[in-house]
């Protein structure tokens, strides 16, 4: 079991308490105010349940407007806690495409450009940003290495103004997840570029590929 397995760690109320920063943080913005009177009014139990759903990919359409919210502040609590633990104490999942420290799905890969690890693939867990090698041309779901198909979009490479990304989807398992190329752009970062490319998954899903793993800053339907 990964050390810090996010559907089964007992979370400290300290989560909770990230969560009162982001929302302090950002209500002087004046953006998203009803999500975040919303969130302000929940008691601590009825935040942990909201919480539990987003972990297990249930949350509900109603609280969807919250989910970026929740999400970032699991995403810092439980980041912080992984940066506690050390290199050596960790061992690959059974699943070598779940998250070694959270047993989450990755939210996307990188391929890294520079250093000894350049041309390596690694995929980034969409909850506590833990990056662990799995090789390139392989499904980062069912670890398939046949019939992958990359798809970019140009449109939106043009608005985006930047090749960096493509979408790898896999004909065996019907899914895909985001591939980003740090020597296109070594600023590439896995979660927020993947919300500003939303525009592929769209082109995916009219292609009938499901995303394999989530993005908890983004709530299906509320885009
Ligand atoms: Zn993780
Ligand atoms: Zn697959």
């Amino acid at each position: 079991m990964p050390p810090l397995n996010a559907t089964m760690h007992a979370r400290s109320s300290t989560w909770t308490r990230d969560l009162h920063d982001i929302v302090e943080a950002m209500a002087p913005l004046g953006r998203a105010r009803e999500a975040l009177a919303t969130v302000m009014s929940r008691s601590a139990p009825e935040l942990d349940e909201a919480a539990d759903r987003l972990l297990a990919g249930a949350s509900t359409d109603e609280e969807g407007a919250e989910v970026p919210f929740i999400g970032a502040a699991l995403q810092v609590y439980f980041g912080r806690l992984a940066a506690t633990l050390q290199v050596e104490d960790l061992e690959q999942c059974d699943v070598p495409t779940l998250c070694p420290v959270c047993g989450s799905r990755p939210v996307a890969s990188v391929v890294r450009a520079v250093g000894s690890k350049a041309g390596l693939r690694y995929l980034v867990c969409g909850l506590c940003a833990t990056e662990w090698n799995l090789p390139r041309i392989k499904c980062s779901y069912c670890e398939e290495d046949r019939g992958l198909q990359y798809f970019g979009l140009e449109a939106a490479e043009a608005r985006i103004g930047s090749a960096s990304w493509r979408a790898e989807a896999c004909d065996e398992c019907r899914t895909y997840l985001k591939i980003f190329y740090q020597d296109k752009d070594p600023q590439a970062d896995p979660v927020a570029d993947d919300l500003a490319s939303l525009v592929l998954d769209m082109l995916l899903d009219e292609r009938g590929y499901s995303r394999s793993g989530p993005n908890f800053l983004f709530h299906p339907g509320t885009g």
